[in-house]
């Protein structure tokens, strides 16, 4: 048992994304390689923008990825509630506290005031930023401020010294003092900030080691400002915890990967058939490498030997080719009856069965998938290649030739080779791959004399409905006898 104890804690809005996938995998492994806690905490302080959906999905794809929490939603834990929403007493509470002790002050200035003020210090070619205006009101001015009916906001005080500290991924880091002005926590409603509120549950929950995005650096200095003050005030009881900033994610065109590029969105991989496996194989790349150029590996083994200081500082490439290269090495390495059941629910959302898969047809399914397991790197390209299989039976819609690949290949040339296929196809006594193999290769390139192509393609068109499909003899054994000839007589007219 180690006394880590890190945390992932997204705010509900919108669909979960890689950058934050990448994120939450990075403080699993790091809880999991050392023998610590890896909490979950959902940050949705904000109504206008959080929601119940959102939420869900943030559970159900940690729960798809196995990324299991230790405490958390629906899991709890001795720091529950783990939802922000269902702790406002408590971050009204340590407002409150802040202020009895001079850690915070109400600021009364509006919006205004303080653009016309960022505005003048700009002109001045000085740093804009909070001016201290209400750091020490005098009891008269907060008076007349209360008598204009004005809302305050509470405002932290930051100490007037530089903050440095070791982070884990890109060392010594130094803000100056004068780059990080007081910062508002409580809104004039009474609604408490993330500046705030994600600082105090980092203490609460006592996580040791704060692993997240770069994009977060410049909160850092505030929130150790924020853990100092807690602590005087005996809120904090052991260290500051260690930061450790991970690096920018970038997309296309060398910008950063943003939520709105469709292949940020985990989505998109669930509905495209990414494994859980093949997906986290590749975030867990992004910025951290297993060594001894080690590409292939699942989540337990990144684990075993995950540590944040080989973490590297600089931006890493998101690169979806690659992404699903490694899903297809994932795909490779199942056992049939594995990728047949991984299969079986795109089936059904591809349309090409009704509902869930009976035994019987995932053992043919099974059956068939290592006709198609090397050449498939997503799910979905698996089942469209699978789907003839399925058509005509009882729960399938009826099988249907490709209308543009009947067009190009269902010629009138093709007629001949479909009735030369058909004739030996029917004379056959048993029905297995060799046979057809020497059935079909006598009639159309011996007696024939057609080039491969022209011979197959046809006869491959016409019971697959494809040009891409599985090897074709064994595509015509495990589609049967009877269905096979129904399908070639049916392309024949
Ligand atoms: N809720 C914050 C976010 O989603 C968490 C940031 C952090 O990890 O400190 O950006
Ligand atoms: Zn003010």
């Amino acid at each position: 048992m180690s006394n880590v104890r890190v945390r992932f804690c997204p705010s509900p809005t919108g669909n979960p994304h890689v950058g934050m996938i990448r994120t939450a995998l990075f403080n699993w492994a790091y809880a999991r390689h050392t023998g610590g806690k890896f909490i979950f905490r959902i940050e949705d302080t904000d109504i206008t923008r959080d929601s119940e959906q959102s939420y869900k999905d943030l559970l159900d794809s940690l729960r798809w990825l196995g990324m299991d929490w230790d405490e958390g939603p629906e899991v709890g834990g001795p720091h529950a509630p783990y939802r922000q929403s269902q702790r406002m007493e408590i971050y009204a509470d340590i407002a409150k506290q802040l202020l009895a002790s001079g850690h915070a002050y109400h600021c009364y200035c509006s919006q205004e005031e303080l653009e016309d003020r960022r505005e003048a210090a700009r002109a001045a070619g000085k740093t804009p930023g909070y001016d201290g205006a209400c750091r020490n009101l005098t009891e008269d001015q907060k008076a007349s401020y209360i008598a204009q009916d004005r809302a305050p906001v509470v405002r932290f005080r930051m100490p007037d010294t530089d903050f440095t500290w070791n982070d884990l991924v890109r060392g010594d880091v130094t803000f100056a003092a004068e780059h990080v002005p007081d910062y508002v926590i409580v809104r004039a409603t009474g609604e408490p900030l993330y500046t705030l509120v994600n600082p105090v549950d980092d203490v609460l929950m006592e996580i040791t080691h704060v692993l997240r995005g770069e994009d977060l650096l410049s909160s850092t200095p505030r929130q150790l400002a924020l853990y100092d003050a807690l602590k005087s005030i005996g809120i904090a009881k052991g260290e500051r915890p260690l930061y450790g900033h991970l690096p920018y994610v970038m997309g296309e065109g060398n910008k950063k990967l943003s939520k709105r590029d469709p292949e940020s969105s985990l989505l998109m991989y669930r509905e495209e058939g990414y494994l859980p496996e093949g997906l986290l194989n590749y975030l867990a790349l992004l910025g951290w490498a297993f060594g001894e150029d080690r590409e292939f590996f699942s989540k337990e083994e990144m684990a075993t030997v995950f540590d944040v200081a080989r973490v590297n500082a600089n931006p890493a490439r998101f690169d979806l080719k690659k992404c699903t290269s490694i899903n297809g090495d994932w795909i490779r390495s199942l056992a049939a009856d594995e990728l047949a059941k991984r299969l079986a629910p795109y089936l059904v959302k591809e349309g090409v069965l009704d509902a869930a898969p009976s035994d019987n047809q995932l053992a043919i399914l099974a059956g068939a998938v290592p006709l198609v397991q090397e050449r498939m790197e997503t799910l979905k390209q698996g089942v469209v290649m699978l789907g003839f299989i399925f058509a005509d039976e009882p729960g399938s819609p009826a099988f249907v030739v490709d209308a543009a690949e009947a067009e190009k290949v269902l010629t009138a040339d093709a007629q001949p080779v479909l009735a030369a296929a058909f004739t030996a196809l029917s004379e056959l006594e048993a029905w297995n791959t060799e046979v057809i193999e020497s059935a079909l290769r006598g009639a159309l390139i011996d007696r024939l004399e057609l080039k491969p192509k022209v011979a197959f393609g046809p006869v491959r068109v016409a019971v697959t409905g494809r040009r891409v499909s599985p090897p074709l003899f064994e595509s015509l054994e495990i589609l049967g006898r009877e269905r096979s000839l129904a399908r070639i007589s049916a392309s024949l007219k």
